[in-house]
C-alpha cells in the first residue's frame, strides 16, 4: 500500500467531514480529476426516505456541471479502514466517463491507497455509451 498526495487526502477529509449521512453513519468521499488535473470532490448526501445520493454521484454531477466529461482518476475514501469501493450504481456512473486508463483507487482514512482498479477490474464486460446506436 502506499500513501497518496497530502493535498488530496486533505481535500477527501474535508468532503467526508461534510457528507451527510445521519442515518447510516458511514460518510464517504469521492473526488474525480481530469486528465487535466482538475479535481471535483463530492460526498454522500443521504435524505429521510433513503434514496440518497453517493459521493461518487455527487462528484461526476460537479465535474459534468464544470463541462468535464472525462475521468483520469477516481478516488475514494470511507470513514475507516475497510475498502469502501463504489457500489453498483457508481460504478455504472464511473464507467460513462472512465477510458481503459483510468484508474480508481480505495483509500483508507489515514490516505492509504487499499486498492488501485481499472475500469475493467470494477466492471468487467461493462455496457457502455458505444454500445448504443449512433455512437
Ligand atoms: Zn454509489
Amino acid at each position: 500500500m502506499s500513501q497518496a498526495d497530502q493535498a488530496l487526502v486533505d481535500t477527501l477529509l474535508t468532503t467526508l467531514g461534510n457528507a451527510y449521512a445521519p442515518y447510516s453513519n458511514h460518510p464517504v468521499a469521492a473526488v474525480m480529476e481530469c486528465p487535466d488535473g482538475q479535481q471535483f470532490a463530492g460526498s454522500n448526501v443521504e435524505v429521510a426516505h433513503y434514496k440518497g445520493l453517493c459521493a461518487e454521484a455527487s462528484a461526476i454531477s460537479a465535474m459534468i456541471t464544470a463541462g468535464q466529461r472525462e475521468l483520469a482518476k477516481v478516488y475514494v475514501m470511507g470513514p475507516g479502514e475497510h475498502l469502501c469501493t463504489p457500489c453498483g450504481d457508481c460504478r455504472q456512473r464511473i464507467r460513462e466517463f472512465a477510458t481503459p486508463s483510468t484508474q480508481i483507487m480505495v483509500l483508507s482514512k489515514q490516505g492509504e491507497v487499499l486498492k488501485t482498479y481499472t475500469m475493467d477490474s470494477l466492471l468487467p464486460d461493462a455496457f457502455g455509451p458505444e454500445q448504443l446506436p449512433g455512437r
